[in-house]
């Protein structure tokens, strides 16, 4: 084959795979820009006819964008570096529809051997799916935005490497400042209270190892008031694990804390000011069951017990009351000492099966075990797990109280053949005023305070709070104690 046969050939095959190629391409020649080449795809984005090709550029196109993108292209061809367009809008009929479709270009320039630009090479190819899905985000994450807004809930997005912060303009006013107001990160925890700023910190940490983020705390605003925020956060992680950023949100729960904390004050001050009546009131029985049992006046004994056993009942609500108060002040503290569990399982056994003589409770006596908490606490949560197992199983069965020594913890638990707990009750059993309410618990009374009292107390003392159960086949309520206590630890 001669020379020219051969370029006649590479020529053609180079112009079939223009004509074929699935992307829009064309070739333009010299400085004219004249259109040597294009395929049918680029012919539509043109909205031209072949009869356009053997002109220049500059006479074949026209319309509203044509004058820019002929500028880039004589850029290209100028500058010999590679020009791109993003997401160029052409409004295109396709299947009898005129609609707006979107075209990354680049525009290549072509040289000779020396290095000379002898032409400039489009290809362009559509991105239309792409920018429309890219869109229906940025509108789902305006619509977001807008109702998170309008819920007067902050947003804020922290970079973990760099500090840097960018908040919601309700976040500045939940700060008490102007909604166009910036604040940085140091900033906005310089505006924590001082005496909320370890619950800060804590949340912050506990977020760094689980990923997420809670606190209720206390902010003060530049005129000086005090407010309550509620903040909560999701840690994202980079390919290798390492925290990087952290997304959240923050509202104003003031007037909730208010009322909160003037239902705490309400509740604190009626049982302490049932206490002191209830005090002498359980003297003056004692009194008269010793007159009575002097007299041997059985009538007046029994009466007198079982007012007595009701007096009993109240003080320990009330006393409940009075620690649920403490908690949710703060002010619930420890008191501890160095005392034998086993010691105080047997008082408390024996105590207990006087209270329940219906009940069967077996109790191990085995060897001492030292333990340094609050004893009374203790006795209390160990109190309430049996009663518990007393009120929730039937009369006759066994309630089994068992303490184990584990490597670094002290185990203690009741177990019952009672009702039992669904799982979701289970979770949920630990937290203020829940109670199981179905067929099972009608007609129990109860308050639903002395497992969450008992939790917390847990909770002082760095141990664990649990039960197993099998819904209608008993429960088993237990703790667990760390032997080697570490009391200045904080929480
Ligand atoms: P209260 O007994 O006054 O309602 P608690 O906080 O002591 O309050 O217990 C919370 C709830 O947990 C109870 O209402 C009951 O539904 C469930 N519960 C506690 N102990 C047991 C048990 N041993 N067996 C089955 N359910 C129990």
């Amino acid at each position: 084959m001669k020379k020219n046969d051969q370029n006649i050939t590479a020529r053609q095959y180079i112009d079939d795979l223009i004509i074929q190629a699935p992307v829009a391409i064309s070739f333009l020649k010299g400085p004219d820009l004249i259109i040597e080449s294009a395929n049918a795809n680029v012919l539509e984005l043109w909205g031209k006819q072949a009869n356009i090709i053997g002109l220049p550029l500059t006479l074949a196109l026209d319309g509203d964008n044509a004058s820019d993108y002929i500028n880039l292209v004589k850029d290209a061809y100028k500058s010999g570096h590679i020009h791109y367009g993003y997401e160029t809008p052409i409004r295109l009929n396709r299947n009898e529809h005129v609609n707006l479709f979107y075209f990354d270009f680049v525009y290549q320039p072509v040289k000779d051997n020396n290095n000379k630009v002898t032409g400039v090479m489009i290809v362009a190819t559509e991105v239309t799916k792409q920018v429309i899905a890219r869109q229906l985000l940025e509108d789902a994450e305006e619509r977001l935005r807008l109702a998170i807004e309008a819920t007067g809930i902050g947003n804020w997005d922290l970079d973990l490497v760099t500090n840097d912060v960018i908040a919601s303009p309700t976040l500045s006013v939940i700060f008490g400042l102007d909604p166009e107001d910036k604040l940085t990160h140091p900033e906005l925890r310089d505006m924590i209270h001082p005496d909320d700023k370890a619950i800060v910190n804590n949340a912050y940490k506990k977020a760094i190892k689980t990923g997420v983020y809670l606190y209720e705390a206390r902010i003060i605003w530049a005129d000086g008031s005090v407010h309550w925020i509620r903040t909560t956060g999701k840690i994202l992680y980079d390919e290798r694990g390492k925290p990087v950023r952290m997304l959240g949100t923050i509202n104003d729960i003031t007037k909730r804390k208010q009322e909160e904390i003037m239902k705490n004050d309400f509740i604190a001050m009626a049982s302490h000011e049932l206490k002191t009546p209830l005090t002498s009131l359980k003297a003056y029985t004692q009194l008269l069951v010793s007159k009575a049992k002097k007299a041997d006046d059985d009538f007046f004994i029994n009466a007198l017990e079982k007012s007595e056993k009701q007096i009993n009942k109240m003080n320990r609500l009330i006393h409940g009351f009075l620690d649920m108060s403490k908690i949710e002040s703060g002010k619930l503290q420890l008191n501890t000492q160095t005392f034998d569990m086993n010691e105080l399982l047997t008082e408390i056994a024996a105590d207990k099966m006087l209270i329940a003589p219906d009940h069967v409770l077996s109790f191990e006596n085995r060897q001492t075990v030292q333990i340094t908490a609050d004893r009374e606490k203790i006795a209390q949560v160990i109190g309430n797990f049996i009663s518990n197992a007393v009120k929730y199983s039937p009369k006759g069965s066994a309630i089994t109280v068992e303490v184990k020594k584990l490597t670094e913890h002290l185990r203690v638990s009741v177990k019952d053949e009672g009702i039992g707990l669904k799982a979701k009750d289970q979770q949920n059993v630990f937290q203020r005023f829940y109670r199981v309410e179905d067929e099972s618990t009608r007609g129990l009374s109860g308050f639903g305070i002395g497992l969450y009292l008992s939790a917390e107390i847990i909770r002082l003392h760095h141990g664990k709070i649990a039960v197993e159960s099998e819904d209608g086949k008993g429960a088993e309520f237990y703790f667990l104690l760390p032997l080697q206590a570490d009391w200045d630890q904080p929480l």
